[in-house]
């Protein structure tokens, strides 16, 4: 075991704060080391910690699909990926009737996900219609496209708790959003009272260890509930196919250093589940409706909810049940 490594695995289990350098090092051993397998452990242990041994199972569903002008070349609803030439929208009717099914499947929250081509003041009528169906208590949460201080606000009013925001790997390279546009976008949520979930994402071969780190510190500043990493999915035909995408084994080596980085402030931690979850993911998503890593309108490639926690179960966790704790919706 080296030294050094070892001595920053301490650091982050006794509560301290690693530097870049340190995470540096975390990053840089091999996937299949010694090390790196302790660096998992340690993950495992500090998740536990952080969210008193309860993972959560979250579920989204996605009210609309592409072709987005926001072009994220890892996002298959971006119009440069050509994967849907034709926008199309669900009805309330089914967004409701599919929240509700996940709300009574045990899902510890429901997500409202848009493109960012469709309109927000759209999005917050469904939001207010999709909140009055859905028990009071039910942990509500969305993730949309940017918003100014007005925006936060409305968001708010409809009855969300929170959002889901990302500063994307490659933002403003591969995406035609500015880095600062998401920065601002989270500041205005926070000052309203809205809570972050975010992670470093989506990760390909292509990325520097550079790069995770400063998303990584990022995140760190932030402070939300929840954090994670998780890697790109391969999407045929998409600008970003030719670099292929990374393994489960090499994702879950940068998903256990970025939780020694946020520490046991940030309550959840999410990334892909299997080797994910023994490394201290204790947050996944049962998707419904379009999602970003949909190559047909009617396949999702998601999960149910039910799936999801025999998932977290088989990896050893305990399944929250109720509204979300990490959202602070629970005590
Ligand atoms: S990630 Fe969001 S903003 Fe980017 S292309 Fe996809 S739907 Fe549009």
């Amino acid at each position: 075991m080296d030294k050094k490594i070892d001595q920053i695995i301490r650091k982050a289990m006794d509560g301290g704060e690693i530097n870049e350098e340190e995470l540096l090092g975390l990053l840089s051993v091999h996937y299949l080391s010694e090390e790196s397998f302790m660096i998992r452990y340690a993950s495992r242990k500090m998740s536990e910690a952080a969210s008193g041994g309860k993972a959560e199972v979250h579920a989204q569903v996605g009210i609309d699909n592409g072709p987005c002008p926001k072009n994220c070349g890892f996002c298959s609803f971006a119009a440069v990926n050509k994967v849907f030439p034709q926008p199309m929208v669900r009805s309330l009717e089914e967004v409701i009737a599919s929240c509700l099914t996940l709300e009574a499947d045990g899902a510890n929250a429901v997500y409202l996900m848009e493109t960012a081509k469709y309109p927000f003041a759209d999005f917050i009528r469904m939001a207010k219609e999709v909140k009055a169906a859905l028990k009071p208590e039910t942990t509500f949460i969305a993730n949309t496209d940017d918003f100014d201080d007005d925006g936060a606000r409305a968001l708010k009013k409809a009855g969300f708790h929170g959002i889901y925001h990302v500063v994307h790997m490659g933002e403003g390279t591969t995406t035609a959003i500015h880095p600062r546009t998401r920065l601002k976008t989270i500041a205005a949520a926070q000052k309203t009272g809205l809570l972050i979930g975010t992670a470093v994402e989506p990760i390909g071969p292509e990325h520097t260890k550079e790069e995770i780190i400063e998303k990584t510190m990022l995140i760190r500043e932030i402070r939300p509930v929840h954090a994670g990493a998780g890697g790109r999915v391969h999407i045929s035909g998409s600008v970003l196919e030719d670099h292929g995408v990374l393994t489960s084994a090499q994702t879950s080596l940068i998903i256990a250093a970025v939780k020694l980085a946020v520490g046991y402030r940030v309550r959840g931690h999410c990334g892909g589940l299997e080797i994910g979850a023994m490394t201290g993911v204790n947050l996944t998503w049962a998707e419904v409706g379009s999602n970003p890593r949909d190559t047909e309108t009617n396949t999702v490639k998601g999960s149910t909810v039910k799936l999801r926690q025999d998932e977290l179960r088989e990896a050893g966790w305990e399944v929250l049940e109720g509204p979300s704790a990490m959202f602070g919706t629970t005590a």
